[in-house]
């Protein structure tokens, strides 16, 4: 069999990461077996839709590298006679009927059925015929259960009676998501529907309209929630954000995919990290949970971390750059060596790329401090300070502009240090360069800034206590 699987995104919002996992399962599902994947842009609910977040949907897909096949994008928008031709079908064949209900009838119906806490449903009074205009609907005579096999939750069984004649369109130009979507899986040929598990109500109202079409049913696959960290519904705090947040924040598009993969499904070990081959040959549908996946921020940004530290240098190089102010960016167009040797004493912190201009100021602008950050432990005295910063000064100053490396400056300092207390001298020594609580070690930096920079941000610190 032919495996075709698409993602349906309507563009109705943002790319968020639930219809990202649900495009990446797809997506591995048909990559795993030599399948299509089909993107289908779902714009029938023409209020609610527009062309912003359709493109904030495929820029997010395309920065996750999930790509689709044939590079058509289908729009229903741009289908309209196709599902006009199977409503017909269902008129002629009085499988389907127009109801001329006005919505504060179908309304008031809804209420009092809610009040008697009984399933909403519409069993409808012109569902033999007579009306020619109004809401399509289907002539719903099943009446015992639909069933389905999902191939994540096995048999799921609904009463088909609790359905009601329930709509398939607003007029026959304007078909509604159950019927577009029944329609559109048939004519693609699509063999697996992977969605959230949000849509298991719909899955029987389409099992009903591929039954009145006398149309074969895809395999259905719903995946499990994803739940923001208390477990209750994910929201913006979680991360619940358009994908291209994530890229704008410096996340590593490889990194993501990951992550996402990991929500709900799991590898064969307690494994975490995966690359794209290797989740298209392990993913499987046997190790997706039925219960809700957990999205853990703190997860993602570990994860992050581990993929930019296995980057090659000159990547990170570059992506790090993309996120600094343009005039820092000015700076290091011509010195690429000097930007190098930057980022590779920062990299292994960095947790997204949008980390790197606050980890790196002080290489382009004089660091700003509070003069108290000087003092070692917070209890130093100002002439103890003073003391090893202008021996300090000294003895950098004795290392020639062209021997002005990491080594030699240990040779010099290191043994006043050993001799006066590590934390005394290098504490000073280091804040005075990056006016940072954290940051490298004061050799390292030191070697990249320079000799007349270190000496003159060594006597800026001293003045500071004169
Ligand atoms: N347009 C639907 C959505 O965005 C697609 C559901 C489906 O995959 O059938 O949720």
């Amino acid at each position: 069999m032919q495996i075709r699987t698409r993602i349906a995104p309507s563009p109705t919002g943002m790319l968020h990461v639930g219809t990202a996992r649900t495009a990446l399962f797809s997506w591995l599902f048909a990559k795993q077996n030599k399948g299509e994947f089909v993107l289908r842009v779902e714009d029938t609910d023409l209020e609610r839709s527009d062309p912003r977040f359709e493109k904030d949907i495929i820029d997010g897909l395309r920065w996750l590298g999930i790509d689709w096949d044939n590079k058509t994008l289908y729009r229903q928008s741009e289908r309209l006679e196709l599902y006009e031709k199977f409503l017909k079908k269902l008129l002629e064949e009085k499988k389907a009927f127009y109801c001329s209900h006005s919505e504060e009838e179908l309304a008031r119906e809804r209420e009092e059925q809610m009040k008697r806490k009984d399933a909403p449903r519409h069993i409808c009074e012109w569902r033999e015929g007579g009306a020619n205009t109004g809401i399509i609907r289907l002539k719903n005579n099943f009446d015992g259960d639909i069933k389905f096999n999902d191939m994540i939750r096995g048999e799921i069984s609904f009463k088909a009676s609790l359905l009601g004649d329930f709509s398939l369109a607003k007029h026959l130009q304007a078909p509604l998501y159950n019927f577009a979507v029944v329609i559109d899986d048939y004519e693609m040929q699509i063999s697996h529907v992977i969605r959230g598990e949000d849509h298991i109500p719909n899955t029987p109202k389409q099992v009903l309209i591929q039954q009145a079409l006398n149309i074969p049913a895809p395999r259905y696959a719903h995946l499990p929630l994803i739940l923001g960290k208390d477990r209750s519904k994910m929201s913006k705090r979680d991360g619940a954000t358009s994908i291209n947040e994530y890229k704008k924040d410096g996340y590593v598009a490889d990194a993501l995919i990951n992550f996402i993969a990991l929500l709900g499904w799991h590898g064969r070990e307690d494994r975490e990290i995966f690359s794209r081959e290797e989740l298209v040959a392990e993913f499987s549908f046997e190790r997706i949970q039925k219960g809700g996946a957990v999205f853990d921020i703190d997860k993602l940004n570990w994860m992050n971390k581990e993929y930019i530290k296995s980057m090659d240098a000159r990547d990170v190089a570059k992506i790090a750059a993309d996120f600094l102010p343009t005039e820092w960016r000015e700076i290091i167009k011509n010195n690429e060596k000097l930007w190098t040797r930057i980022i590779d004493l920062v990299r292994d912190r960095i947790v997204k790329f949008s980390d790197v201009p606050e980890f790196v100021d002080y290489f382009f602008q004089n660091p700003f401090y509070p003069k108290e950050m000087l003092r070692w432990k917070g209890k130093q005295n100002a002439s103890d300070i003073v003391r090893h910063l202008n021996k300090i000064n000294d003895l950098a100053d004795s290392v020639l502009d062209s021997n002005f490396t990491k080594e030699n400056l240990e040779k010099e300092i290191m043994p006043y240090a050993e001799k006066e207390g590590r934390g005394d001298v290098l504490w000073p020594f280091r804040v005075s360069l990056c006016g940072k609580q954290h940051s490298p070690g004061p050799f390292e930096m030191a070697a990249v800034l320079g000799r007349s920079e270190v000496l003159t941000r060594v006597k800026s610190a001293v003045a500071l206590f004169g």
